[in-house]
């Protein structure tokens, strides 16, 4: 592997934000960034603090699953203060920062599985994880987890080998992850900033679902659901025709999606 551990100046240095990655928190190896993240943001981190590993021990994914993070991956989290309104948009701005780099520093294509999944022809190369803790009607912070695969190559890790895959297996060689990470500071906060400002976060984000006219089936813990994804809903949830002719509205965030 060329590229050495990143340092908090080798990721701020001369980016273009304001506040997403202003400080950054760098490990060489930590259980997961978002534990290490909430407490940051506990403490009274501010706005954007970035907490960065150049490997996870216990990388978790949506309803507690592991997630793989070994040297050559991006683990990194994000702190944010969104408004309770904001809270559901951020797997629109987290999928779509990671959609928008993959494709800007690899030139491979993306699809997104709903509700955040970023797939490189079919296979998984990133997950994301949002936490909150919400106090009443107010957000104390959230943090967006995003785990890529960069320098990796899935088929040294069995668990993963046929459903993943990483930037360097696409590519046939390695890409820079400073270059990465830098992207995906800039793409995530002016996302986020464009929140306010009307739909354009979620139409894109609709459009680009891989998972809309599919036949999927929705597993909630011993319950699951079959039937066509019809459409999404701004809040992230999903719209689901069942086979007798009903809609129903699912969360994002308590259910796994097999297509
Ligand atoms: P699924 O991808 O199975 O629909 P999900 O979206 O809920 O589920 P996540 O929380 O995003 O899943 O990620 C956890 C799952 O991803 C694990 O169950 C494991 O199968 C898979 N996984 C773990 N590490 C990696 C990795 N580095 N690359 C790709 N997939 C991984």
């Amino acid at each position: 592997m060329v590229e050495e551990n990143l340092s908090p100046a080798d990721i701020s240095r001369n980016l273009k934000t304001d506040f997403i990655g202003k400080k950054v928190i760098a490990y060489p190896s930590l259980s997961s960034t978002n534990d290490i993240a909430k407490s940051e943001a506990k403490k009274g981190a501010r706005e954007g603090t970035v907490i960065l590993a150049e490997e996870q021990t216990a990388g978790r994914g949506r309803l507690k699953r592991a997630w793989l993070s070994p040297k050559g991956s991006i683990a990194l989290s994000i702190i944010l203060h969104p408004t309770p309104a904001q809270l559901p948009s951020l797997i629109m701005v987290a999928s779509l920062a990671v959609a928008h780099c993959i494709e800007k520093v690899s030139g491979l294509e993306t699809q997104i599985k709903w509700p955040n999944d970023v797939l490189i022809k079919g296979k998984k190369a990133c997950g994301i994880l949002i936490e909150s803790d919400v106090r009443g009607s107010a957000v104390d912070y959230a943090v967006i987890g995003i785990g890529i695969n960069v320098n990796l190559l899935p088929a040294d890790f069995p668990e993963i080998a046929a459903t993943a895959t990483s930037l360097a297996q696409e590519l046939g060689r390695e890409i820079s992850r400073r270059e990465m990470i830098r992207c995906l500071l800039v793409e995530a906060e002016k996302l986020y900033l464009a929140l306010p400002e009307g739909d354009s976060v979620f139409r894109e984000w609709r459009d680009r679902l891989v998972t809309l006219g599919k036949e999927v089936e929705l597993i909630s813990g011993k319950t699951s659901y079959k039937g066509v994804a019809e459409s999404v809903a701004n809040d992230g949830s999903l719209l689901l025709r069942q086979p007798d002719g009903n809609l129903i509205k699912i969360v994002a965030g308590d259910v796994s999606l097999r297509q």
